[in-house]
C-alpha cells in the first residue's frame, strides 16, 4: 500500500488533516501496532486520493442519481409492495454497492509501479528498454511515466481523473468492473426514474383513476432534483457506456489504449527488412479476457506471457524504433509570441481558442527567443519540447501544447526573432 502513495508538495492541507486523524489514533493503538500503522497507511491513501475534484464529482453524482432513484421510486413502487418490487430495489442497491465497491478498489488499490531506478536482471537487456530519467530507472515492458502520478506504471492505460489515479496492471479489472456496474446501475435508474417521472407529470390522473396508496407527489423542487438526477443518469449511461465499450474493445486484443496506438503507428510505419510487426500480448480472446479479470498474473514486469515468434522485447523494440523516427521528423521552431500555458488563450485568437487539440496533455508556458523541438502538428496547435531546459527541471515545464501563432520555424537568425516579435506585440 505504501508504495503507490505519491505526495506532492502541494498536498499540506491534505497531510495537515491526516495529522489531526493521526493524533486521535495514537490514543487508541499504539505507534508500533500493525492495525495502527495498516490504517495509518490507508488514511494517508484515502486523504490523498479523495481530496480532488475527481473522485468528489463522482461520488456526487452517485449520490444524487441513488437517493432521487430510491425517494422516487419508494413512491409509486414501495419496497414490500411485491416481490418484483423487492427485486427491483434490491438489484438497484446490489449494482450501487458493486459501483461504490468498485470504485474505490480501483482508486486505492492503484495500478502498480515499476520501482524507482528499476533495471532488468541482465543489464544487456537495458538496451531494447527506455530509460524514465525522472525515475531514474528502466520502462519495463508495457510501463509508461504518468506525469500526474509522477512514477513509472505498470501496464499504464490512461490516468482518470475520476479515480484520482492510473488505471493500469493492479486495477485494470476493478476499473472495468466500476464501468460496467455504473452503466447497468444507471439504466435501471434511468427506467425507474422515468417511469416516476412520468406518474408524476400525469399525477392528476392517477388519482382520479389510478391506485391512490402510488401516488407520485413531487415538490417544484423534489421534481428538479429528479429531472436532474434523470439527465445524470442518461449522461452517465452514454459516457460511461462508450469508455467500457472502447475498454472491452482493447481487453479483448490485450492492449492498452497506449498499446493501440504504438500499434496503429507500427502498422502505418513502412516496415524494414526485419519483418512486419507482430503485437506480441495478443493471446485469443479468452485468455486476453483471462489476462486482465482473472486477477492479474506476475509481476507485471517482464513475465508477460507472448505469442509465438515474438520476444518480452519486441513492443519495447519497435517503441524505440518509433522514437528515432519522432527524432528524425522534429523541426526547431523558435517562439515570436509569448504564452502562458491558458488552455483557452483568448490574447491568440477565437479561431485559436475553439480548435484546441484533443488532448489533456499539458501546456507548456513560453517566452520570447524559447527554442521548442516540436513532434506533432495541428492547424492552430503544436506539440514540442523545449530545448536546452535546466537540470532537474519538471517535465511538465518543457513538454506540451502551444498555439501555432507564437512560433516560427527556426530558419532565421535571433536578430530577425527579435524584429517579428517586435511587429507582433
Ligand atoms: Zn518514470
Ligand atoms: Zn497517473
Amino acid at each position: 500500500m505504501g508504495e503507490s502513495i505519491h505526495f506532492s508538495q502541494k498536498n499540506s492541507f491534505v497531510i495537515f488533516l491526516v495529522k489531526i486523524v493521526e493524533g486521535k489514533l495514537n490514543n487508541l493503538w499504539p505507534t508500533h501496532n500493525i492495525v495502527y500503522i495498516c490504517v495509518k497507511m490507508s488514511m494517508y491513501e484515502l486523504f490523498y486520493r479523495i481530496s480532488h475534484w475527481g473522485p468528489i464529482i463522482a461520488m456526487i453524482i452517485i449520490n444524487c442519481i441513488t437517493f432521487s432513484t430510491l425517494q422516487v421510486t419508494s413512491m409509486w413502487l414501495p419496497f414490500f409492495s411485491s416481490w418484483s418490487a423487492v427485486t427491483c430495489h434490491l438489484l438497484f442497491l446490489f449494482l450501487v454497492g458493486c459501483t461504490l465497491y468498485n470504485f474505490f478498489c480501483a482508486m486505492f488499490i492503484g495500478p502498480g509501479y515499476v520501482p524507482l531506478g528499476w533495471h532488468p536482471e541482465n543489464i544487456d537487456e537495458c538496451r531494447y528498454l527506455q530509460y524514465c530519467s525522472l525515475c531514474k530507472g528502466y520502462k519495463a515492458p508495457r510501463a509508461h511515466h504518468c506525469r500526474k502520478c509522477k512514477r513509472c506504471v505498470l501496464k499504464m492505460d490512461h490516468h482518470c481523473p475520476w479515480i484520482n489515479n492510473c488505471c493500469g496492471h493492479r486495477n485494470h479489472a476493478k476499473f472495468t468492473l466500476f464501468l460496467i456496474s455504473a452503466v447497468c446501475g444507471c439504466i435501471l435508474s434511468s427506467v425507474l426514474l422515468f417511469m416516476g417521472l412520468y406518474r408524476a407529470f400525469r399525477v392528476n390522473w392517477y388519482f382520479l383513476y389510478g391506485d391512490h396508496q402510488y401516488i407520485v407527489y413531487l415538490t417544484i423542487y423534489q421534481l428538479a432534483f429528479t429531472v436532474f438526477s434523470f439527465g445524470l443518469a442518461l449522461g452517465v449511461v452514454l459516457a460511461v457506456g462508450g469508455l467500457f465499450y472502447v475498454q472491452m474493445k482493447q481487453i479483448i486484443k490485450n492492449e492498452t489504449s497506449i498499446e493501440n496506438w504504438i500499434v496503429i503507428k507500427a502498422v502505418s510505419r513502412p516496415q524494414s527488412e526485419n519483418g512486419t510487426f507482430i503485437y506480441p500480448y495478443n493471446l485469443g480472446w479468452w485468455e486476453n479476457m483471462k489476462q486482465v479479470f482473472w486477477y492479474p498474473q506476475g509481476n507485471g514486469l517482464t513475465d508477460w506471457p507472448i505469442v509465438q515468434d515474438c520476444n518480452p522485447y519486441t513492443l519495447t523494440i519497435e517503441q524505440l524504433i518509433q522514437k528515432q523516427d519522432k527524432k528524425a521528423r522534429k523541426k526547431q521552431y523558435t517562439i515570436v509570441k509569448s504564452y502562458n500555458g491558458s488552455w483557452f488563450p483568448l490574447s491568440k485568437g477565437i479561431r485559436t481558442c475553439l480548435s484546441p487539440p484533443c488532448s489533456d496533455e499539458y501546456r507548456i508556458p513560453l517566452s520570447i527567443g524559447d527554442k521548442v523541438y516540436v513532434t506533432r502538428w495541428r492547424k492552430r496547435w503544436l506539440y514540442g519540447e523545449k530545448c536546452n531546459t535546466s537540470v532537474g527541471s519538471e517535465e511538465n515545464d518543457t513538454k506540451g501544447w502551444f498555439p501555432r501563432c507564437c512560433a516560427v520555424e527556426f530558419t532565421t537568425t535571433d536578430g530577425e526573432v527579435t524584429k517579428i516579435a517586435k511587429k507582433l506585440s
